[in-house]
């Protein structure tokens, strides 16, 4: 079985996840889960959305939640940037790197950005040209990359010269996302043995979403065809904005525990993430999607 030797983990909990939950969370619950989030192992934490608090309320707080965290060295904190004012935004607040967002469907940009994908990539430029300026890296994600709640269907083609647009832009690594969790394992290997031939150059990323309980076995075809980056979400926080109530990312912690009992190195702590997944849900107030936070006890 073709299979990574480790993979690396973007755990996007404290920003995708977050965001869906309708109660604001205060903010020393937010920097309570990011500081323990970064204490498991885990190199890389998105940990604020630097939208406009009157698009996401949730994330109102950004620039004091990137305050507030403790910096963990070697540990990467991640900011979304919609625009180039929310890129001005993160990069004052110390993020370590910005992460944009194109969908591959016209119609799922607009709903999404309010924007056309061209006038998206333009905007996607200037944030470019910032983060070069701070020194900073940024990736680039497309969303609706396996299919989209309006139109269906999306065209691999579609997706794949995003990503070279992407590429070229200067993203140091671009990511595919499921955002409403339709993906099949099928399709995910083929679109990501077509992301390796088509779009060299570049890392690829995979967001995967388990509204269809697809999730795991996404992240074992994606590794088949080479795939080693990967988002994940404590607890499985999150949902899909599409389906009021269906499941949300993958759980982190479902994910490392299937790759690390299949010998593919995480670098995490599996007991010590449950545990943070547990404060996750007080966090939230409601119960989570993830199951090896149901299988594990506590330490004694
Ligand atoms: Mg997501």
């Amino acid at each position: 079985m073709k299979l990574p030797e480790r993979v690396v983990i973007t755990e996007v909990g404290p920003r995708d996840g977050l965001q869906n939950e309708a109660r604001i969370i205060p903010l020393e619950d937010k920097v309570a889960l990011i500081d323990r989030l970064s204490e498991t192992g885990l190199k890389r934490v998105e940990a604020a959305s630097f939208v406009h608090p009157r698009a996401i309320p949730q994330m109102a707080n950004a620039a004091e939640v990137m305050a507030g965290i403790r910096r963990r060295p070697g540990v990467t904190y991640v900011a979304l940037v919609p625009n180039e004012v929310g890129a001005r935004n993160a990069i004052a607040a110390g993020a370590d790197e910005l992460a944009v967002v194109v969908s591959a469907s016209e119609s799922h940009n607009r709903a999404n950005l309010n924007r056309a994908i061209a006038e998206t990539l333009q905007e996607i430029a200037k944030v470019a040209r910032l983060a070069e300026e701070a020194g900073l890296p940024w990736a680039g994600y497309i969303s609706t990359a396996f299919g989209c709640p309006y139109e269906g269907a999306v065209d691999p083609d579609k997706v794949l010269s995003l990503a070279r647009q992407l590429r070229d832009l200067g993203a140091y690594a671009v990511a595919l996302g499921d955002t409403i969790g339709v993906a099949n394992p099928r399709q995910v290997y083929e679109l990501a043995s077509r992301f390796f031939a088509e779009v060299p150059g570049v890392p690829l990323r995979l967001h995967f979403h388990d509204t269809r309980g697809a999730a795991l076995a996404n992240v074992l075809a994606a590794m088949q065809a080479g795939a080693d980056q990967f988002d994940g979400s404590i607890g499985g926080l999150g949902g899909c904005p599409y389906a009021p109530g269906a499941s949300g990312n993958v759980a982190t912690e479902d994910m490392v525990a299937m790759l690390e009992a299949m010998g593919v190195e995480t670098g995490v702590d599996l007991q010590a993430l449950v545990e943070v997944s547990w404060f996750a849900e007080q966090v939230v107030g409601r119960p989570l999607e993830g199951r090896v936070r149901r299988a594990l006890r506590k330490r004694d």
